[in-house]
Formats: structure tokens, sequence, C-alpha cells
């Protein structure tokens, strides 16, 4: 008999499911629209200039204890902000306990774990669905785990009524997990109203908010309107605990640089708070790795990287981009270069390839494209739901054969990352949704 011949393999993460069958799909156009990382318009992975610069900086760093220590409460202090905001009195106060931790999963985990501790019969709420890395999480952390209601299958967006039921019904006092923006796996976010009355239900309610932000940009671009929710539980006076992520926002997955922070009452509270979570990942892994700190760090705090990196999120002439694919294409381009110059039209045609602003056009030219070819379901929610995903509301059975038939390959839920579609596949894409749903 061995030692091990009780283990079974664990269940498959379904994320990397997709991309093992991916990969063994000899087909030469075979898609793949599992991945949650950002992709270029060829299909490949990207290193910001933000992030160029920021090695280039950090090249000759003397890696000693101290200096990391500082760092490291840089980033922490600079990632704060970001969420928090600038002038914030949070910041201006020092109300809150911070830690560097391994990218939003490690945050998520370190949160977990501190809220088992310290409040051991509590249970965590969370939206359905969720990233189903979210129930593991908490579920090795030994938190129950309860959902509240969140996507309605049939207008494939907000079910706002039965997720404010939900909060009102929850014991007074609950923790809950919620998505400031970007919501992973469906796109759907609550508006700022919506946002507004769940704040004020928590108040109410007595609720904590645990943020969970691995998408700050990729909603609108915009970094600052990516923290509104954020910004609406801090006037409310809500104490708010937030998970952050520089994973994909600065497209720097495997560095694992992310940022956990607690809201405290005051400084004391905050520095008890901080010893706990430092406590906590001591036992787990010691200390996070510190390059990508590092950068992350330097990124945030020196004003020339950080506006090429907030340039690199944000989305140029969004609302402009349908003219990209009209007839008026030309018309609308010669019309520009006699108002604003072509040095200004080329500048703002390099910042067209941005992220957020590529994700969102391949948004519009997917849903044009099922429309062209006559389908006659409503694609109106690939445009609507924002972010790097698209909960498409296919069944299993038909992403079954979108991956037997067709080689395109993403989660049994239907939701596509639409970080794989590109200019040269959205075509062939469109067609093949539009085959198994027809
Ligand atoms: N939270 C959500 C909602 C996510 O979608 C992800 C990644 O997919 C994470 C956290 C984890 O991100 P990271 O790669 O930073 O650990």
């Amino acid at each position: 008999r061995s030692w091990w011949d009780h283990v079974t393999p664990a269940p498959k993460d379904p994320i990397n499911a997709v991309t093992e069958a991916f990969l063994a799909d000899p087909c030469p156009y075979k898609i793949n629209l599992g991945v949650g990382a950002y992709r270029d318009d060829d299909g490949k992975p990207v290193v910001l200039q933000c992030v160029r610069e920021a090695e280039g900086k950090i090249a000759a760093t003397n890696f000693l204890e101290s200096t990391c220590a500082a760092i490291s409460s840089k980033l922490v202090e600079e990632s704060a902000k970001l969420v928090y905001g600038e002038d914030s009195d949070v910041i201006k106060e020092g109300r809150f306990a911070g830690v560097q931790a391994l990218s939003g999963t490690g945050a998520c985990r370190l949160f977990a774990e501190f809220q088992r501790r310290f409040y051991p019969d509590s249970r965590i709420y969370m939206p359905d669905p969720t990233w189903s890395n979210h129930h593991n999480i908490w579920r090795d952390a030994q938190v129950p785990i309860r959902t509240f209601h969140y996507y309605h299958p049939d207008s494939k967006g907000l079910n706002f009524v039965a997720l404010m039921d939900d909060v009102k019904n929850a014991p007074n006092g609950s923790f809950f997990l919620l998505h400031p923006c970007a919501h992973n796996p469906t796109g759907v976010d609550p508006s700022d109203e919506q946002w507004q009355e769940i704040s004020s239900l928590f108040k109410v309610k007595n609720h904590f908010p645990f943020f969970d932000m691995a998408y700050q940009g990729f909603a609108s671009g915009d970094l600052e309107r990516d923290a509104r929710a954020i910004r609406i539980f801090l006037d409310d006076g809500h104490l708010i605990g937030c998970a952050q992520s520089f994973a994909k926002n600065m497209a720097l997955y495997g560095h694992r640089v992310g940022c956990l922070s607690l809201l405290c009452d005051d400084k004391i509270q905050a520095v008890a708070i901080k010893s706990q979570l430092q406590q906590i990942a001591s036992t787990i892994y010691g200390s996070p790795p510190i390059h990508g700190m590092l950068a992350v760090s330097k990124i945030l705090s020196d004003p020339d990287i950080k506006a090429i990196w907030l340039k690199e999120v944000k989305v140029y002439f969004s609302s402009f981009s349908f003219l990209f694919h009209s007839l008026f294409t030309s018309i609308f381009i010669i019309t520009c270069i006699r108002t604003i110059g072509l040095m200004h039209l080329l500048i703002i045609s390099t910042c067209y390839k941005d992220m957020a602003t590529r994700v969102q056009r391949m948004r519009a030219t997917l849903k044009e494209a099922l429309e062209k070819l006559g389908s006659p379901l409503n694609w109106q929610p690939i445009t609507n739901q924002v972010g790097m995903f698209c909960f498409s509301g296919l069944t299993p059975d038909e992403v079954d054969r979108l991956a037997k038939e067709f080689h395109v390959y993403m989660t049994y839920d239907g939701r596509i990352s639409m970080a794989g579609v590109t200019t040269k596949n959205v075509d062939y894409l469109a067609s093949a949704i539009h085959e198994v749903t027809a």
C-alpha cells in the first residue's frame, strides 16, 4: 500500500480545462475564449510601455531588505489612493490597514483567513455567479458561503430586485463580496444609482462590503470612474475591505502584485489589523516576491510613468468607435486630419490599440457581425456588458458544439473572454456562434 492511494485528482479548474483542450487541438484557426488575460489584436500577450519604462528604472535597484519594506509600503499607499481617492480622508488620516498581497487571489485569501479568525461564526455572501475561485478561496478558509441573486439570464442584466431582497434578508452584520466594476463572469455592473441604493441598505443592515477589485480600468478605461462604487460606499461612511490586483490593468499576470486594504476607525486600529494581516501572510508564504512590486510601485509613484499607464488603459474616442467600421471611415479620417492635424490623429490612432478600447471595439464588431448574419437573438448585451468578459447566454450544449465543430473554446457557462476576440477571428467566431444558436 502506498502513502498516497487515497489521493484522487482534484476537480479540474474550469478555465485551465479550457486552455488544455485548446492546446490539444491542432486546428490552425482555433480560438481560445477562456483565458482571462489581456491579448493584443494578434492574440499575443502584451507588455505595457509603462512596465518597460519602470523596469528600466528599477534595473539598478539594490534589493536591500530595508529598501523593500519601504517600497512595499509605498505600493500599499499608492494602491490605496487608487481605490479610495488621492484626497480621501482615509488616506490623509492613515485610517487603513494595507498589506502587499499575492495579486488579487492572495488578497482575497488573506481576507478570508482574517475573516475566519476574527469573525469565526460569520459567512460570506457572494454574487451568483461569481469568479469560480471565490468559492474555493472562502471554502478553504472554512468560511461558510451563501450566494445572493445578481444576474438575470432572461434580461442578461442585473437582477436588482432579487439582489436587494437578498441583501435585506441576510442577517444584520453579514459579510458581502462585491465586484466594484467589470463583474466576472457576467460583465454586468450596477449603475451608480443602484450602487447608492445598495450602499444605503448595507448601512441599514450594518453589512460589511468586501470589494474584489480585479479589473480597475477595464470597465470604462478610466481608473477613477471604475472606483465609483467604492467611493459611493466611502461617502456613506462604511468601513470597507478591498482586494486589488495589478495582473490585468498592468498586464503583469506572472508577477503576482496586489494589495489588501481594510478601512479602520482610527490609526491605532489600523496598526493592530495590519500586524494581524502580516502575521497571517507570514505563515502562509512568508513574504511576497519583490520584482513586480518594484515595477508597480514605480509606475504608481513616478508621475511620468503613471501618465503613460493611465493613457494605456484609457479609452480614447470610444464613443466614436463605430466610425472605424462604417462606410464613413475615410470621410471621418479626412475631416479629422483637417481639424486636428495628422500628428494628433496618429497619436489618437496609437491610443486606439489600448486595452479597454480594443475590448470595447471587439464587442461592437462581434455584435454587428451576428446581426449581419441575421441572427434572430438579441445580442445587445454584448455591448451593454463591460470589462474583459461577455456572458453570452450560450448553453453548455452550444459551448460543446463550438469546441467540437468549430474549434472555439470557452467555459461551459458561456463566458467569452473578449481579449481572445481579434479583428482576424471575429467574423469566423460570429458565424460559428450563429451556426450553433440558429
Ligand atoms: N478576482 C476576480 C473577480 C478575478 O476575475 C480574478 C482573476 O480572474 C481574480 C480576482 C484574481 O486575479 P489575480 O490574477 O490577480 O490573482
